[in-house]
């Protein structure tokens, strides 16, 4: 791994599905041209308005296997069915032009990328609360309600994973949230939420998992009756 990895200037942004990070970052590089962020290999079908090595680099499986073969790819990850992942060349691209780059990755690829990216910062999106997510999964309309299902339940998982990020913003209103990752990100201010209180947040929307999903569970059962 080079040394310009241990400089600063890499930010990990995550989120659970549907949080906001792809709302919140792109807005945070369209207004500073000196932030960019790291375009994703990915295997997975290009959405309505997508742009091949805009949003994403379309790949296939064999060729994303190549990048992997070859040790190019800084962490990588099969969701969904789909293989995603980031390339070491990306975020040097980025970096070699003295701009700062955003990784935005999932919690998994995070996990893997971690170790190999000291310098960097990371921070997760959550969103005000599960009965949030699921709207914004929904209205969203990129997704069956079953992958939607399916997002809502890896969010779960993710949230419960959230103690290994330095910050946490609660995307709550969009231009509030918005100031925070701009303070962080374009002026490297410290976060606002980080260590115990950011668990503390990741806590209340898991216990709100479970409570909706028991209130599904009894739903489901009165149906039967
Ligand atoms: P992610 O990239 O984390 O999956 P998106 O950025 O696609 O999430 O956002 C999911 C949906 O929620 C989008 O339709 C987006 O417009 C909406 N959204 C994002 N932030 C907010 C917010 N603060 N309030 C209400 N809706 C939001």
């Amino acid at each position: 791994m080079g040394s310009s990895y241990t400089r600063s200037g890499v930010f990990a942004v995550s989120a659970p599905s549907g949080a906001g990070k792809t709302t919140l970052n792109s807005r945070l590089a369209r207004s500073h041209p000196d932030i960019e962020i790291s375009v994703s290999l990915t295997t997975r079908n290009r959405r309505p308005g997508e742009v091949d090595g805009q949003h994403y680099h379309f790949v296939d499986r064999a060729e994303f296997q190549k990048n992997v073969d070859a040790g190019r790819m800084l962490e990588w990850a099969e969701v969904f069915g789909n293989l995603y992942g980031t390339s070491k060349s990306e975020v040097e691209r980025i970096t070699g032009k003295g701009h700062k780059v955003i990784l935005e990755i999932d919690v998994q690829g995070w996990r893997t990328a971690k170790p190999k990216l000291p310098g960097a910062l990371s921070i997760f999106i959550l969103p005000p609360s599960m009965a949030d997510l699921w709207e914004r999964l929904e209205k969203r309309g990129t997704d069956s309600p079953e992958v939607c299902w399916r997002r809502f339940k890896a969010a779960r998982d993710e949230i419960a994973a959230g103690r290994i990020y330095d910050y946490f913003i609660v995307n709550d209103d969009l231009d509030r949230a918005y100031a925070e990752l701009e303070a962080m990100i374009a002026r490297d201010e410290p976060g606002k939420t980080s260590g115990e209180a950011g668990k503390a947040l990741c806590d209340r929307l898991l216990t709100e998992f479970e409570h909706s999903q028991k209130i599904l569970e009894l739903k489901t059962i009165h149906e039967k009756i």
